[in-house]
């Protein structure tokens, strides 16, 4: 029997693994590679991105686990809140004055400059809530952040706006996965907190791309690790679990003393089949909206006027923000080198649109929206490729706060991992992760004690 099976070889799943390592541990992945929603690959100095590229700061669960892997991390250079609107991009100063300086109507600019006070001193609000207190546990903290105006939608809060007013708000609030009008008033605000860095911000970027962590951690159990192995039940027995899977076309199971389930809400509450009703049923609830992505390397051997940013917001056009890759490397080279890395990112309706078409077609479209968000960008692709994320995130929803303790209810021997626990996205993949992770370990542990106490149990020799 093993010590734990560790369903999806995510962020959470490779977390707890990680965690894991000195025990006797499987991980069943259903895909063929792990990394689940992190997915990055090397280019020369640069590297290509497809999901989760900005991680949380010191103090973080992220922060203890870069040290623990020896992974290399580098502030994100440059502003993270760019913008391109109506033909002007601005990359420089404040975010208080794009409304006077994107090009548009008198009364478009009146309504962005009243409903963006009024987002703004709700980030300061938001920043008291976000904030650790001390001694308090994780969960405290985010029970907290779920509860900041759970009650309406974005749209709700922010009201009717003039259309470019509008345009301005939705490229950043709907980067959570959700439209403004699903996703939870405070989650739209917190998302304007992450970007403009206010609190705890996700504001650190991986040296090589994100693979790099995934694929450390995947290397110190490579021997343990079933790829394209999917799980169809998972059941609890009397002192143990049993594990169903699929693999190469073959039924199989395992049996384990503890499982951790780190997969998305939608196949947990499918998989797990007598977990308590209310956490069942409470997975059930959990929303993912889709995102599309597509990596972009870039052959220029000039300095680009981009070159000092990091995000920038592109309303009206097929992506909602174009994220500049390269720019870590811009951050720590000494002199401008040839080449660049771009990821173009569209969330929520935008992604749905683009969900079907073809990746010549998507391709064709971000370039003809590049081209002109960058000047001069559809001169200098060398490589491009699209990944779509039917589950790209789990978006925080009014009355999402009351699902939290039934998510959190302890179980004997099954532990719950994934982003869809909080709202910090790598952070909370990571957290959770560990923190299942510590709940089989003290399983474990004691079991192996009172194995150790049984007559005839096994004796340690020492010395
Ligand atoms: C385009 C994009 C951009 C993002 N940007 C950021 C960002 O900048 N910062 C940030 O913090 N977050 C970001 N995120 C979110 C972040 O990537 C996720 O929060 C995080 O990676 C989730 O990790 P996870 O382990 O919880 O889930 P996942 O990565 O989804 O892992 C779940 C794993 O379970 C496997 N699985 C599913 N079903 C089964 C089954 N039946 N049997 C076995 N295995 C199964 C899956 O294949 C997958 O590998 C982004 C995501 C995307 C897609």
């Amino acid at each position: 029997m093993k010590d734990a099976v560790i369903v999806g070889g995510g962020l959470a799943g490779l977390s707890a693994a990680w965690r894991l390592r000195n025990w006797d541990t499987t991980v069943l992945e259903s895909a063929d590679r792990v990394g689940g929603r992190i997915s990055s690959e090397m280019r020369g100095q640069y590297f290509l991105n497809w999901g989760g590229h900005v991680y949380a700061g010191e103090g973080s669960a992220t922060d203890r686990l870069f040290r623990e892997t020896g992974t290399l991390v580098a502030e994100v250079p440059g502003t993270l809140a760019g913008l391109s609107m109506n033909g002007k991009l601005l990359l420089r100063g404040p975010v208080a004055s794009y409304p006077f300086r994107v090009p548009m109507s008198m009364a478009a600019r009146i309504a962005m400059i009243k409903a963006g006070a009024k987002v703004g001193l709700d980030v300061l609000r938001y920043a008291r809530v976000v904030r650790a207190r001390r001694g308090e546990r994780p969960e405290t903290r985010q029970m907290r952040v779920y509860g900041f105006k759970n009650d309406r939608s974005f749209a709700d809060y922010i009201g009717d706006l003039p259309d470019d007013a509008w345009a301005w708000f939705r490229p950043t609030v709907s980067r959570s996965a959700g439209d403004p009008e699903e996703l939870a008033a405070g989650s739209g605000i917190g998302y304007f907190s992450l970007v403009w860095n206010i609190g705890q911000g996700l504001n650190r970027s991986i040296l090589g791309g994100p693979s790099v962590l995934t694929e450390t951690m995947a290397a110190a159990v490579r021997d343990r690790i079933h790829l394209g192995a999917r799980v169809s039940e998972v059941v609890s027995k009397k002192d143990s679990v049993l594990v169903r899977y699929a693999q190469d076309g073959t039924e199989r199971e395992i049996e384990a003393r503890t499982v951790i389930m780190a997969t998305p809400a939608t196949v947990t509450h499918r998989v797990a089949v007598d977990l308590p009703a209310e956490t069942r049923d409470a997975l059930g609830e959990i929303v993912y909206g889709p995102y599309v992505s597509a990596a972009f390397l870039t052959n220029e051997t000039t300095p680009q006027p981009w070159d000092g940013a990091y995000g920038i917001a592109t309303p009206k056009r097929s992506m909602s923000v174009v994220l500049n890759m390269g720019n870590i490397v811009r951050g720590i080279e000494q002199t401008r080198q040839p080449g660049g890395s771009i990821m173009a990112f569209s969330p929520g309706a935008l992604a749905r649109r683009l969900m079907d078409r073809s990746d010549d077609e998507v391709i064709d479209a971000y370039t003809r929206d590049l081209d002109e968000v960058l000047p001069g960008f559809g001169g200098i692709v060398e490589e491009s490729h699209v990944q779509r994320w039917e589950l790209g995130a789990p978006y925080s929803f009014p009355g999402r706060g009351r699902l939290q303790p039934a998510l959190l209810r302890p179980s004997e021997r099954i532990f719950l991992a994934g982003d869809y626990l909080g709202t910090l996205y790598t952070e909370t993949a990571i957290q959770t992760g560990m923190t299942a992770a510590a709940g089989a370990s003290a399983v474990l542990a004691t079991e192996r004690q009172m194995r150790h106490r049984e007559p005839g149990g096994p004796v340690e020799v020492h010395g």
